[in-house]
């Protein structure tokens, strides 16, 4: 097997952090397909985490003085413009999850290009920026993605669970700037406070985990990657995250890998660009995240 090369961070820091938030509000499949409207407990949960869990996330961050990403379905930008606004105004990062959280595998290429242009001018009206971050929603994309993603000029991609190190990602055969900063599913918030896949994976979790071992087991992936001078990134979401009595789990995890004092806290864009200013220290993989494995006809 081919060694990789081990990052370096700014510093001379061990490792990184991209504390990064999924603000997707009530967008997400039954709002695709329509059925969310005929369920308001489902989008009344959803919508509490713009209307009331991102700014309590804003107080912390602040209070902590770490930046971070939250990757927002243009729908949810429309309807709270103004707590997006205040994640920008915060020093933060906003960065595309969609326009109401579609599945990109499921969608064609103009589709795709609908969903991506559609979502940024919602932005730029709303916001005055253009995303330059890419997080999938519901984790998978379409082979045609990445290249969409380049063409339409994103910087990185948050949104798959297959290292701990960002890296280049290969595109029609060429080595391209875009990023991919992967996101394990141990910091995904849903597998301890939510629920898991459908068939569950990992498997076991099947209701909320006690919160003492939630954060234990966020210190941990913290320490390991740390020690291993690796990426960690979050999929943490406002709604699920950030209720007042998890918000103290919250803050007691970034509280734990702030303490340590030798980690680098950055946005998206800024680890892409430190990884494109050093392409000698970081990997390059494959064209759609299967790295050559892929049968033929498959
Ligand atoms: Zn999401």
């Amino acid at each position: 097997m081919a060694v990789t090369p081990e990052p370096v961070w700014p510093d001379g820091r061990r490792s990184c952090v991209m504390l990064a938030f999924d603000v997707d509000g009530p967008s997400g499949s039954a709002m695709v397909d329509g059925s969310i409207w005929g369920m308001p407990r489902l989008f009344v949960q959803g919508a509490y985490g713009p209307f009331r869990a991102v700014p309590r996330i804003l107080d912390l961050l602040e209070r902590l003085g770490v930046p971070a990403t939250f990757f927002v379905p243009s729908w949810v930008v429309e309807h709270w413009p103004d707590v997006c606004r205040d994640i920008l105004a915060s020093g933060h990062e906003v960065g595309h999850h969609g326009y109401r959280h579609e599945r990109y595998a499921d969608l064609s290429v103009p589709e795709q290009e609908s969903v991506l242009q559609r979502s940024q001018a919602i932005f730029e009206a709303q916001l005055g920026v253009r995303a330059l971050g890419f997080r999938t929603p519901t984790g998978d994309w379409h082979e045609a993605t990445p290249r969409l993603l380049a063409e339409h000029g994103f910087v990185y991609s948050s949104s798959f669970r297959d290292d701990d190190r960002p890296y280049r990602r290969v595109i029609d055969g060429r080595v391209s700037d875009l990023v991919e900063i992967p996101a394990p599913v141990e910091l995904d918030d849903y597998a301890y406070f939510a629920f898991t896949e459908d068939p569950p994976f990992p498997k076991g979790h099947d209701r909320i985990a006690a919160y003492r071992v939630t954060l234990s087991n966020w210190c941990k992936e913290f320490d390991g990657m740390h020690r291993a001078g690796g990426l960690l990134t979050t999929t943490f979401h406002p709604k699920i995250s950030a209720t007042p009595g998890r918000a103290v789990v919250l803050e007691r995890f970034v509280e734990h890998m702030v303490a340590v004092g030798d980690c680098w806290f950055a946005t998206g864009t800024e680890v892409a660009r430190w990884v494109l200013s050093h392409p000698e220290r970081f990997a390059v993989r494959g064209e759609t995240g299967w790295d050559g494995v892929r049968e033929e006809g498959t």
